[in-house]
């Protein structure tokens, strides 16, 4: 049998390390990636902007100091699993005979993490002397909202000093022949709603009605449901191509609570809503649109909406994105450029007016992350370092 690459190796351990959240076992992984700098030749510092979640940085120092900085971002922490769910333990990282790697977090994202450290082991022993900086870092808490992760990071002195260009963050794996690169994400809006009228025997006709007021509010919320899920399944952007879920809102009506008994009027009527707010989407037009719906009700409205992130330009504007598509076409790999649906790291970068973008590189592989038997096939994992290879080697000379 042949031995196992280095990379593959590597990965596996990496996988072994339980960071499974709500109990992260951060310090075993802040010892496996100091190990790993060791070995690697780079330098290794934790930085703990909230005690016990440390982010740490592998950096490979450039030769021209005058150059900002290019950030490899991951995330080491990785989300439950259903254990019966799964054919193999999903922290053995265990490898099927068809090279299949079976572990939370193949997918999502160590295999991204591993694919930087493993682009710049073999970048060092090609003699490649980078003349921008590189710093790997590995955040905790992205998948609870990375609040203490690289929210926390990036307000201190220490990011700042890292004196970031541009930054390379997760994307999804792609089932087809492609890679997915994320430019952008929709705003989350986390709304409740309270709706109030007069109590009363079930059998009148109430005035003014609690669970009337609300439902007529949703209503409305569930009519731009589904127009724009209509819009996602049978629209056309301007250049031809379909929308992708990032390109319009979604709504979900996820919360509903009222009443006490089948026979009595409630005075209070609540519910919760999830929207999340395409990229085009005009927020403060919109805000005001969803405030005169409940304002009409005299529906009270609570929950913040966030502002919107910021995009990173997917065209030849920005020259970070013009070498990305330039590496792809060397390899002859197609890249779709999309809005991510949920939410990454990226959207603290962009918030800061970082120039952000997302890529996993993993074609012809199912999306399982967050699923059960998650895997990535070991081919298919050293394509992506093979990937990185080739990107970071323009990246680090980029002027
Ligand atoms: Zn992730």
């Amino acid at each position: 049998m042949a031995e196992e690459n280095i990379a593959v190796t590597r990965f596996r351990e990496y996988l072994r390390v339980n960071t499974m959240q709500p109990k992260p076992d951060y310090a075993g992984c802040a010892a496996f990636l100091k190990g790993y700098a060791e070995e690697l030749g780079l330098e290794y510092a934790a930085y703990e902007p909230v005690a016990g979640k440390p982010v740490v940085v592998l950096t490979w120092r450039g030769s021209d100091p005058t150059l900002g900085a290019i950030l490899l971002n991951s995330h080491t922490d990785v989300v439950p699993v259903s254990r019966a769910r799964w054919t193999q333990d999903p922290f053995a990282a265990t490898k099927l005979p068809n090279g299949d790697i079976v572990a939370r977090g193949s997918q999502d994202m160590k295999c991204v993490g591993i694919g930087y450290l493993e682009a710049i082991r073999i970048l060092k022993s090609q003699g490649v002397v980078p003349v921008r900086t590189v710093h790997s870092s590995f955040v905790p808490d992205e998948e609870i909202g990375g609040t203490d992760g690289m929210k926390a990071f990036i307000q201190t002195a220490d990011f700042k000093a890292l004196n970031v260009d541009f930054a390379l963050d997760e994307g999804i794996s792609h089932p087809d022949d492609a890679y997915k690169v994320f430019y952008s994400e929709r705003t989350p809006w986390w709304i409740t709603l309270t709706a109030k009228g007069s109590a009363g025997h079930g059998s009148q006709f109430i005035e003014p009605n609690a669970t009337a007021r609300l439902i007529r509010v949703l209503n409305k919320f569930l009519a731009l449901r589904e127009s724009e899920q209509r819009r996602l399944a049978l629209g056309l952007k301007l250049d031809g191509s379909k929308y992708t879920l990032g390109d319009v809102t979604s709504v979900n009506v996820t919360m509903l609570n009222a009443g006490v008994q089948a026979n009595v009027v409630p005075e209070v009527a609540k519910a919760s809503v999830d929207v999340r707010v395409a990229p085009t989407v005009n927020l403060v037009e919109f805000k005001k649109l969803i405030r005169g719906w409940c304002d009409e009700e005299e529906i009270e409205l609570t929950g913040m909406m966030p502002d919107f992130s910021g995009s990173t330009a997917a065209d030849s504007s920005n020259k970070w994105w013009n070498v990305l598509s330039a590496v792809a076409s060397q390899r002859s790999v197609k890249l779709e450029p999309e809005v991510f649906p949920a939410g990454t790291d990226s959207r603290f970068l962009r918030a800061i007016g970082l120039p952000a973008l997302g890529i996993s590189p993993i074609r012809n592989t199912p999306i399982l992350l967050h699923d059960h038997d998650e895997f990535l096939n070991e081919n298919t994992f050293l394509e992506g370092v093979s990937f990185y290879v080739d990107l970071i080697k323009q990246l680090v000379r980029t002027q």
